[in-house]
């Protein structure tokens, strides 16, 4: 029997209708490209939205239309997700720190009818205009009198479109599997495939977010996202915010330590979210400064895994750490590492091994973990093998790529998340390592993660990655890769001895090198790619 109940669609322009209604004057902060910071509320960029829509509708942009964007975290982004969705066209958002190559094959790829660039990037776009769409519509992110002088043709204003409209503009209906958004994963093999969300998944993955962590989701609890814009949403904090009335500190382009401290002290923010390298910046200027920005009351980490160091060192200034675990292919937030009442009167060392796990499933995301031969296999916490996930805000494929789709889900429809993980009996993911990260040892095998986690404890390594390298008997070793803190004695010895207190002996790393940087991927991660490419021979010539 059918229940009786009215089946409404649910639309991403809700949650900003509903913001503005209810959280009008929840605040949005902008530190701008053009210089200082621009203030703001839902109330005020529900109507811009509405603005922007119009003038979108003028340009051409139709249903299902592709608009791009290249840009930092800041207001008239923000305004874009809404305004390309709402009018049923695809927010697609292109990360700024991918190769040309990249860039170049995801805009021809997407077929991006429009581009809405923030100043910065502008050089970028003008140097790929030759291998871009001939039709392309270039719309710089700023106002009249910031307007650059660029060879990009006809650029045009986005203020001077917005302003042209009014706010009388009602959304229009259409169904909820209409795609809202579009996300390409950095693809560190291969082309860069396509996750495109729906307006029902992202609005039940909003949902699920803002049951899931509350004490950052709650009615004008101010987040920093640091976490791009231009990268699976940033995390969803766009819908989530307004849809429970928090109010979001956008960074821009300032990123550094110095600075994010800074903006976080003015602006009294509770909860930042981001990747770790990001947070090692953070932790060396409250350092610097002696004490933490006032307000700062939990970090959301995610992306990698989270030090258990860096998670000790925040806990330790009583800021909460949350560790996550998600990817681009599920809207992105798969488990939270919220701990239970139970869990959270723990010894602090049993408490910190925990939230060094990546936590628990939020609803609507199940997972499972398999072997080689795609058996089930326990949560019992020593189990492990690869995590598959399903969902409602999960990808079922990827946007017009048959083949990457066609290897995406397995027999009975879950996605293979390329991760190798243990599953404990309450629940508790952790995720051992990228499965082509793992180290294969003499037919053992090396986390990568723990081994850094160790090194990362230690006082003289201020980042660290371990990459498998080549070897005649092993088949592979683990090697260790520290950027050392300027104190350092770069004492190898010292160092493996730290590992071996917590480590197996074949796992630690027999050579250690010490270099002055880690390559990053476009999204802020090691590049162990580009490590393992550059010890390929097993050799410390790199
Ligand atoms: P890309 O690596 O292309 O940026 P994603 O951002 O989607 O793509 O990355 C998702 C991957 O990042 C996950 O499959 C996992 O390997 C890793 N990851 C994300 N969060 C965590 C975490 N908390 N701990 C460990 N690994 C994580």
């Amino acid at each position: 029997m059918q229940g009786l109940m009215m089946n409404r669609p649910m639309r991403v322009n809700d949650i900003l209708t509903f913001a503005a209604e209810v959280h009008g004057d929840s605040e949005v902060v902008s530190v701008t490209v053009e210089g200082g910071i621009h203030r703001t509320n839902y109330r005020a960029i529900d109507g811009r939205t509405r603005q922007l829509a119009k003038a979108l509708l003028k340009l051409g942009v139709k249903e299902g239309d592709r608009v791009a964007t290249l840009a930092w975290n800041g207001y008239r982004h923000f305004e874009l997700y809404y305004g390309i969705a709402g009018i049923g066209a695809v927010c697609h958002t292109i990360n700024p720190r991918l190769s040309a190559e990249q860039m170049i094959y995801i805009v021809n790829h997407a077929e991006d009818k429009a581009i809405f660039v923030d100043l910065t990037f502008i050089p970028i776009l003008n140097a790929l205009k030759e291998h871009l769409p001939a039709d392309l519509i270039y719309v710089a992110m700023t106002d009249r009198a910031h307007m650059p002088e660029t060879d990009l043709p006809n650029l045009l204003c986005y203020e001077e479109l917005v302003e042209a409209e009014d706010a009388d503009y009602d959304w229009p209906d259409f169904p909820e599997d209409t795609a809202c958004a579009l996300c390409y994963t950095s693809g560190t093999t291969g082309n860069p495939k396509g996750a495109l969300y729906s307006h029902r998944s992202t609005v039940l993955h909003a949902l699920m977010a803002g049951v899931s962590l509350q004490t950052s989701l709650s009615p004008g609890q101010r987040i920093l996202p640091v976490v791009p814009l231009f990268h699976v949403n940033a995390w969803g904090l766009p819908y989530a915010a307004p849809l429970t009335g928090a109010s979001l500190v956008f960074p821009g382009a300032a990123l550094d330590g110095p600075s994010v401290f800074k903006l976080m002290q003015d602006e009294e923010v509770f909860s930042a979210w981001g990747v770790p390298t990001v947070w090692l910046g953070l932790l060396a200027e409250i350092k610097a400064q002696g004490g933490k920005p006032s307000a700062f009351g939990e970090v959301i980490i995610g992306g990698s895994a989270a030090p258990r160091s860096m998670i000790e060192a925040f806990e330790g200034m009583d800021v909460s750490v949350c560790h996550a675990w998600g990817m681009t292919e599920m809207s992105p937030i798969g488990t939270v590492g919220l701990l239970n009442k139970t869990q959270d009167k723990l010894p602090q060392d049993e408490r910190l091994d925990l939230k060094a796990k990546q936590g628990r499933r939020v609803f609507g995301v199940d997972l499972k973990i398999v072997d080689e031969d795609g058996n089930r296999l326990p949560h019992d916490g020593e189990a492990q093998g690869e995590l598959f996930v399903r969902g409602n805000a999960i990808v079922s494929g990827y946007y017009n790529n048959e083949e990457a789709t066609k290897g995406a889900l397995d027999a009975e429809g879950w996605f293979g998340t390329g991760d190798v993980a243990k599953i404990d009996s309450d629940g508790m993911l952790t995720i051992t390592d990228r499965a082509k990260d793992l180290i294969k040892s003499g037919g053992e095998w090396i986390s990568s993660i723990d081994v850094e986690n160790m090194a990362m404890s230690h006082p003289e390594v201020a980042n660290c990655a371990v990459i498998a390298v080549p070897h005649p008997k092993w088949d592979e070793r683990p090697l260790l890769v520290v950027v050392p803190t300027p104190e350092s004695s770069k004492d190898v010895a010292a160092l493996q001895n730290h590992l071996s207190e917590n480590l197996a002996k074949w796992q630690v790393p027999d050579e250690v090198v010490f270099v002055e940087d880690l390559p990053m991927t476009a999204t802020g991660k090691v590049s162990k790619l580009t490590l393992r490419q550059r010890y390929a021979d097993g050799t410390l010539a790199g």
